[in-house]
């Protein structure tokens, strides 16, 4: 998957400050890149793979992700394959500056997103890192719920996107693949934080045929007593 800069990055400051006007402003051009899919399609891991090779570069960066997430250390952004990567956890976006500092903050290039579904200020905070201070946010979540509706708000900054790359896992029961997440257990609530215990990735098919899917993942899981689930990047798919 390609960084790719928008010709139109050097088009004039929108944001009317009149130092802009002579163009005597250097200020960098943000940028907005989002990755979504269902579960266990590897948003985690291109996430990392993106800010990995921005640090490389010589880039600063920093990764958030919700505290609501606590499956794995807090401290840290970890793959379902076991990756780590430093981060930091927060209930909200918009209170990163403050809590990261406004020095080192202006130092930042890059700042990575996990989990954004559940950060309600999702769209403010990209509106403000890219638009106002030029940094590249790369965004990272479910595109949907497991009633496949929109989930939070990460479909709300597709407008305002540089890339937008939709992921999918393997149908954990046809091997084909997997667009959405199928709960296994009965709870309602929207945010049943999980892993395969809980969710498993399937194709449109097995999603339709969900009932008797769980039917059957149940029986799975009892007779065999695990359930594989390949968390590995699959496929991608630019739209
Ligand atoms: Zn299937």
């Amino acid at each position: 998957m390609s960084s790719f800069k928008s010709p139109l990055s050097l088009a004039s400051s929108v944001d009317g400050s009149s130092s802009d006007r002579m163009g005597l402003s250097h200020h960098p051009s943000g940028e907005i890149h989002v990755i979504v899919g269902p579960m266990f399609a590897g948003k985690t891991t291109a996430l990392l793979r993106r800010v990995k090779s921005e640090a490389n570069n010589g880039r600063n960066v920093a990764i958030i992700k919700s505290s609501k997430d606590t499956r794995y250390a807090v401290d840290s952004v970890v793959t379902h394959d076991g990756t780590k990567f430093p981060c930091w956890a927060l209930p909200d976006l918009l209170s990163f500056r403050q809590k990261f500092g406004d020095e080192a903050y202006a130092k930042l290039d890059v700042i990575g997103i996990d989990e954004a579904q559940f950060f309600g200020d999702l769209y403010d905070f990209c509106c403000e890192v890219a638009d106002h201070d030029g940094k590249t946010v790369i965004v990272a979540g479910l595109d949907g719920d497991y009633l496949r509706r929109t989930f939070g708000s990460v479909l709300d900054i597709i407008p305002i996107a540089d890339s937008i790359t939709k992921l999918t896992a393997r149908c954990e029961l046809c091997g084909k693949r997997a667009f959405f997440t199928l709960r296994k257990t009965d709870e309602t609530e929207t945010e049943l934080i999980g892993g395969s215990n809980v969710y498993m990735p399937v194709c449109r098919q097995h999603y339709v045929n969900g009932q008797a899917v769980m039917e059957a993942a149940r029986n799975v899981l009892e007779s065999h007593g695990k359930v594989q689930s390949d968390s590995h990047l699959e496929e991608v798919a630019v739209v």
